[in-house]
């Protein structure tokens, strides 16, 4: 379970939290305590709810048995020792997971296939005071050895995660090997929720979300001029990489999600339509059957390949409600897709520029990246020739581009190709999931693809299919949270405010206003009577990259004074401040 020396640590601590909670609750049942990501949690069935006073008592208590140095005992017992064991102490739940490992070998309720009836087997069970545990190890050898940990937060969970059994109350907490790692992992967090999209989009009135489409989101007018900006800019790096755009449908009969494999992988998390007695449509999850039944209309010849099919495709997944967050998690977006047909000496090539795409995308935000190949997975289909020579050439071609400087995850490739995924770093040190490119033997066979070789052969072709900011939902909220809200001025809904600092300069603003207008920089004149100071607090707050004040100063030396999102130049020509903003608009767009 726990391998290294901080998730032992971890899941060492998620153990001391149990045993305090013991202490202040005697009578607590216990679910299970395993590490997560910077930290642990425990999942225990009390008499009473806990409120958040609690956790500062059971911190307390935590640091007193901390304090005093206890070991962690190790102790094997057969199985049915162990049953005994746990009854006398009725600890329902761990007698629920031992008997499970009686039967089946293994807790996860996901393995239990086949029967196996182990009543011999020995199973470990550590000790930690008055607390005992029925757990795999390893554990630090004393509580002294413990890092520095903090109590997040109370959560309630069902029990094995299924809401038919009993809501458990978790605490969750995060660990660290000492105090500074953990201070700077608060401190990160403290500027991350400063940081929230969800709450820069209220504030900058971006977008908003609504209960009559769950996980859907709505965007206001400035949260549309974003999302438009950046599939501008994603369209046009598309033409310059030689995509034809297509338009599919986004909800298709339900016999092309049964061919495709979706229906038996996916039917969950898709929404249908019933049309009539005999027609049902499901809301795409995904865009690939469309760009292939337009490969399909018509007969293709090897001079056609390599084809791309670029679409920036709404999608539709079912997800549930407790999951959904912001934009980073929705069920209604759109991915920025590409399907391409090509023959297998043209892998190579194409990868090789779809790598060239994500740069171009992902330069521009500053925004770091690395590339891991993901291998076959033990579920996969076709032939395993073909993967290993996909493996070896998508291998290849990592080394070609990046060296050594590209990971590995064994065994995470989908189950009709391997796939290299790209992981994007931002500028509080987060990484994102967000390209992806797939390489697939299975769909066009399952779809029946076919081209005309040169020697006049019907042969298949192989498909890629790619993302490259994900969605652009997701990619906004990223965005949102890597630059803290202020934008890059291409990006930014406002670019100039402008106001004048008396009725006397109105007409010479509203001029200066017009002229940057007809420019195409988009400008936010404001001739209202409140004072300069709350103005210029106002545009800041919304995050406009330039503010100009407008006085008798100005109109008399025809110069401007610029405040650069907390810069302030002064004497400043007209014509450069306008060339100097055209040139950071037009890089991009
Ligand atoms: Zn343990
Ligand atoms: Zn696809």
């Amino acid at each position: 379970m726990a391998e290294n020396k901080i998730e032992i640590i971890r899941h060492s601590t998620a153990h001391l939290i149990a045993a305090a909670v013991l202490e202040l609750f005697p009578n607590a049942k216990f679910g299970v305590g395993p590490t997560v990501e910077n930290g642990f949690y425990y999942d225990f069935d009390l008499p009473r709810s806990l409120t958040p006073e609690d956790l500062p008592k059971i911190d307390k208590m935590a640091r007193q048995i901390l304090k005093k140095n206890i070991k962690f005992v190790c102790q094997e017992l057969d199985i049915n020792e162990a049953i005994g064991l746990f009854q006398k102490a009725d600890q329902p739940y761990k007698i629920e997971l031992l008997n499970d490992i009686k039967k089946f070998g293994t807790t996860d309720v996901n393995k239990q296939t086949e029967i196996k009836e182990l009543s011999n087997d020995k199973v470990s069970i550590y000790t930690l005071g008055r607390f005992v545990d029925l757990c795999r190890g390893p554990h630090i050898s004393s509580t002294q050895s413990l890092g520095a940990f903090k109590l997040t937060k109370i959560a309630g969970a069902y029990w094995r995660g299924d809401e038919k059994n009993k809501m458990l109350q978790r605490i969750y907490g995060v660990a660290f090997e000492n105090q500074q790692e953990l201070s700077d992992y608060l401190k990160l967090q403290e500027e991350a929720e400063k940081r929230d999209h969800r709450k820069l989009g209220k504030e900058l009135d971006l977008f908003s979300m609504h209960d009559e489409a769950p996980g859907m989101p709505f965007f206001h007018p400035k949260g549309a001029i974003i999302y438009n900006k950046l599939k501008k800019f994603w369209l046009e790096a598309q033409k310059e990489f030689k995509y034809d755009i297509i338009i599919c449908p986004s909800m298709l009969d339900v016999s092309i999600w049964k061919q495709s494999g979706h229906w038996d992988h996916y039917k969950d998390d898709m929404y249908f339509i019933k049309a009539d007695e005999n027609k049902t449509f499901a809301l795409r999850p995904m865009d690939c059957p469309g760009a292939i039944l337009i490969y399909n209309n018509s007969l293709k010849s090897y001079r056609d390949l390599p084809i791309r099919y670029a679409e920036p495709g709404l999608i539709t997944r079912k997800e549930k409600s407790g999951q959904l967050a912001g934009l980073f998690r929705v069920q209604q977006f759109v991915q920025d897709d590409a399907h391409m047909f090509i023959t297998e000496d043209q892998i190579e090539s194409e990868i090789k520029d779809v790598i060239k795409l994500v740069k171009k995308i992902y330069q521009p935000f500053g925004l770091e990246y690395k590339a891991y190949l993901s291998t076959r997975p033990d579920d996969f289909m076709g032939d395993i020739k073909v993967w290993d020579k996909a493996e070896i050439s998508l291998k290849k071609i990592l080394k070609d581009v990046y060296g050594d400087d590209y990971g590995l995850k064994e065994k995470d490739g989908a189950f009709y190709g391997p796939k290299i995924d790209f992981q994007l770093k931002d500028s509080l040190g987060r990484t994102w999931q967000c390209a992806t490119i797939q390489l697939d033997f299975q769909m066009p066979l399952k779809f029946n693809c076919k081209y005309i070789d040169n020697d006049g052969k019907e042969k298949t072709p192989v498909m890629i299919h790619r993302t490259i900011m994900g969605s652009f939902e997701r990619f906004m909220g990223i965005l949102l949270e890597h630059y803290a809200g202020a934008l890059p001025v291409w990006l930014s809904p406002v670019q100039v405010y402008i106001t004048p600092i008396g009725k006397n300069h109105f007409k010479a603003s509203q001029k200066i206003a017009k002229e940057l207008e007809s420019f195409g920089i988009s400008v936010l004149f404001d001739d209202s009577n409140e004072t300069i100071g709350y103005k210029v607090r106002k545009a800041e707050k919304q995050k406009i990259p330039y503010i100009l004040i407008i006085g008798d100063k100005e109109i008399k030396s025809k110069k401007l004074n610029v405040r650069m999102r907390g810069n302030i130049v002064k004497n400043m020509a007209k014509k450069k401040f306008i060339d100097k903003v055209l040139k950071e608009i037009k890089n991009f767009l």
